[in-house]
């Protein structure tokens, strides 16, 4: 058991980014307003992340570790249509296999909290505490006992960078959500959750993209699409700066970031990346979608319709066309 649960934890959990990932969407799914993300090293000797979602019962915690224990939907195919990131109940237990983790939670019918402790799947305290509504994970010391994955760590450095770059994402997908992420004492990003887009890419782009943004707002057949692009100016050399979010959350697409970059060169005759904060809603039953545990990819029904559609609608903002 204790080998099967370290061979899931490695697809699921490759390094303290992917930690943080899953207990922010879990936060994220408890209906959590304000969540906080501390690390230091890297996230590999010390992750903390607390929210102020539903908590989880005294009753619960303990089966919330087990393998393939989720709270949430039952079936794939209900994925995009509801709105919980988890489904899988991968993610506890996987982290558990490979940390220290210390969990204190409450929900607001109880009166006291739980304070759970986890190493290497092995339950080491279960105990009544005060504690506030909500919940915090403490994951200590990533891979301490599969010591062949903690080599392929990057530096703490990097590691740390990872964690970044998705927060500002994730901060992207919610923008009604107040994120606060703290990197070795150091306050690294704190987004105020009041929903408004553009003082979110001001908080994490700065003043130039902000003054070089051109909204976007369309409803068509195929999806709804909101947010912004950058006017040209602002295009860069790579596609770290293209963030689209589908039904609520970041996913890859080549076929999105193909159309965008298509719409751009066709403009501007240049071949430059551009910057962009896209909200898309397709509709549920428009979406293919193909999970793996650590990815997902998107497959959409009517391919050629959503690239020509969305290659038009971002050509006519460019060119400041009503659409
Ligand atoms: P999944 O998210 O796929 O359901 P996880 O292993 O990530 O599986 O979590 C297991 C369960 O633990 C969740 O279904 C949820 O009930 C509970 N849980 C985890 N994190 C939180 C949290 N921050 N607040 C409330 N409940 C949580
Ligand atoms: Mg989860």
């Amino acid at each position: 058991q204790d080998t099967i649960d370290k061979i899931a934890a490695g697809e699921v959990i490759e390094r303290p980014c992917s930690v943080v990932k899953e207990l922010v969407e879990n936060a994220i799914d408890a209906g959590a307003t304000a969540i906080t993300v501390e690390i230091k090293e890297g996230g590999i000797s010390f992750i903390r992340i607390t929210d102020n979602g539903c908590g989880i019962e005294h009753s619960q915690v303990p089966i919330a570790f087990l393998r393939h224990s989720t709270s949430k939907i039952k079936k794939v195919e209900d994925l995009l249509c509801v709105k919980s990131l988890g489904f899988r109940g991968e993610a506890l237990s996987s982290i558990a296999a490979i940390s220290r983790v210390e969990l204190i939670t409450k929900t607001d019918s109880e009166l006291t909290g739980t304070r759970y402790l986890i190493e290497g799947s092995k339950e080491v305290a279960n105990e009544e505490v005060g504690a506030p509504d909500g919940t915090t994970f403490l994951v200590k010391d990533l891979f301490y006992n599969t010591p062949a994955r903690r080599k392929f760590l990057k530096t703490p450095k990097t590691e740390g960078n990872y964690i970044s770059d998705m927060l500002e994402r994730l901060a992207l997908s919610h923008p009604d959500i107040s994120f606060k992420y703290i990197n070795n004492n150091q306050t690294k990003l704190h987004t105020s959750g009041n929903g408004n887009v553009k003082d979110l890419i001001y908080h994490i782009y700065g003043r130039d993209i902000t003054a070089a943004l051109l909204p976007v707002s369309y409803k068509g057949e195929f999806f709804h699409l909101t947010g912004f692009i950058g006017k040209p100016i602002v295009t860069r050399g790579n596609r770290n700066y293209e963030n689209y979010f589908i039904n609520g959350r970041y996913i890859k697409s080549s076929l999105i970031a193909k159309s965008i970059e298509e719409a751009y060169k066709n403009f501007m005759m240049l071949h430059q990346y551009p910057f962009c904060v896209l909200y898309f809603e397709f509709p549920g039953e428009l979406l293919d979608v193909n999970v793996h545990p650590t990815k997902m990819e998107l497959r959409f029904g009517h391919n050629q319709e959503v690239y020509k559609e969305l290659y038009e609608t971002l050509f006519s903002v460019l060119s400041g066309r009503e659409m």
